[in-house]
């Protein structure tokens, strides 16, 4: 539904009065606040991570006091609620979401010479992950509607080394697993889900994570179930996960992997454990992590349907049967010739002003100094030919247009926090929008 600038004037002066006291719309007209008019918003928004002593603090101070903060009973209660909220049978916790991600990899025995088709619109953690295990990460393109990795693009990318793919559930919005998993068994490969910003995101109430042979999550500070650092690693089958944490704890036995007496170590490990009070963080912030997802998901549909009221831009679209999306992210889509030629840094230099912070998020990762960091080193060197190391030809071979227009162009974020706010906040964030829409011609006179 396109509204008119009058229609739109008239449906946000009638949402405003009838849902919240105080809502005041602002006159397009009035002079943007970049160019020293008055902003849209003073007050502050809903800070992160969010803390009641009250109820978060007892276990953790138990915790503190036992003198047991190495991994023991309350790292396992986590990782039971964890697996029982995601509908896993098993959880590993491990110390972040990049490990979780590299432990999930190398146990599912990706490594030199093998490639991993993976997400180019995503965070750098996902690619670092491969590249530690030795493999080759590939680059497919975007869906510009979903922000997610393309399944169509996928196929093109398959080649006789292609050994797994690791789809991101970016921004919090499902990737398209169904169509994956079907790329997936019809090549033979593996799947390990990036559901680092997925936690509770659904595609046909199942839960991401869940649809492939493992899930790695994260529950660093800034991600909507916050630990400071932390991550998972879910999955129904039993000798991956025994592996799993066999690695994670120095290559000690465990599970279906038994060792001989004392004969120590069974395979080739590392040391990530998560700590007890981490996990004492975890459980109360799981107790609040359902309604808040509730919350956000209200607050993102409600502004969606207004930015839809607004030219110049596109919201974001849902993968096919998403039944619940997260919004680590909300985003959206700014079009320069929608506002008049606007430059997406002044439009977002301009959001500031006007009291609501935003991004233009993810820079392209595919030709980074980081890959040829790791084409140039000692084991790449003896695993691959000279040409697959070849940089140039490497970036040749990953173009994903549609990702860089996102991250160059196209791309605004808001940060999930600020969905926790009320609908009035959300009016604010569109009427600021509306304002530099309607201002955008003023606004081409900003010189920086
Ligand atoms: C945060 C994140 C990671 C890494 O998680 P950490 O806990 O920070 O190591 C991986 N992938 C994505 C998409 C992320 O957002």
């Amino acid at each position: 539904m396109k509204y008119t600038r009058r229609d739109f004037v008239k449906t946000n002066a009638i949402i405003g009065t009838g849902a919240m006291m105080g809502f005041n719309f602002v006159s397009p007209d009035v002079k943007p606040a970049l160019m020293g008019g008055k902003p849209v918003r003073t007050s502050s928004w809903p800070s992160w991570p969010r803390w009641n002593p009250d109820t978060d603090e007892p276990r953790v101070l138990e915790v503190l006091r036992s003198g047991v903060w190495s991994r023991s009973g309350v790292v396992k209660e986590f990782e039971n609620k964890w697996a029982d909220t995601i509908g896993s049978k098993r959880c590993l916790t491990v110390v972040n979401g990049t490990n979780a991600l590299i432990a999930a990899l190398v146990q599912a025995d990706i490594g030199g010479g093998d490639e991993v088709l993976v997400s180019s619109y995503t965070f750098i953690a996902s690619v670092a992950a491969i590249l530690q295990t030795g493999a080759m990460p590939v680059f497919v393109d975007s869906d510009p509607e979903t922000f997610q990795i393309d399944p169509e693009e996928i196929k093109k990318k398959i080649t006789s080394r292609t050994r797994a793919i690791l789809p991101v559930h970016i921004l919090g919005l499902p990737a398209d697993m169904e169509s994956i998993m079907a790329i997936a068994k019809a090549n033979n490969l593996v799947v390990i889900e990036d559901a680092c910003q997925g936690w509770l995101a659904e595609i046909n109430h199942k839960k991401v994570g869940t649809f492939g042979l493992a899930g790695c999550f994260s529950f660093q500070n800034s991600k909507n179930l916050p630990m400071g650092e932390g991550g998972a690693i879910v999955s129904d089958d039993d000798d991956f996960m025994d592996k799993c944490y066999s690695y994670h704890n120095y290559g000690y036995a465990y599970g279906s992997l038994v060792g001989a007496v004392n004969q120590g170590a069974v395979m080739a490990g590392t040391k990530i454990r998560l700590t007890e009070y981490q996990a004492a963080i975890g459980l109360s912030q799981l107790e609040r992590l359902d309604g808040e997802t509730q919350l956000r998901e209200t607050n993102a549909t409600y502004l969606k349907g207004k930015l839809e009221g607004i030219p110049g831009l596109s919201t974001y679209v849902l993968t096919p049967n998403v039944t619940r999306a997260v919004f680590h992210l909300f985003p959206f889509r700014f079009h320069s010739e929608g506002f008049k030629g606007l430059s997406r840094e002044v439009f977002i230099k301009a959001l500031k002003a006007e009291g609501i912070p935003c991004s233009s998020g993810y820079i392209p990762l595919n030709d980074k100094l980081y890959l040829k960091d790791a084409f140039t080193s000692k084991n790449y060197k003896r695993m691959y030919q000279a040409d697959e190391l070849d940089f140039d030809k490497f970036v040749a071979n990953n173009q994903c247009p549609i990702t860089d227009k996102l991250c160059n162009e196209e791309a605004i974020w808001l940060s999930q926090s600020m969905l926790l706010g009320t609908q009035s906040d959300m009016d604010d964030i569109a009427n600021a929008i509306y304002k530099i829409h309607e201002n955008a011609e003023e606004l081409l006179n900003y010189k920086g």
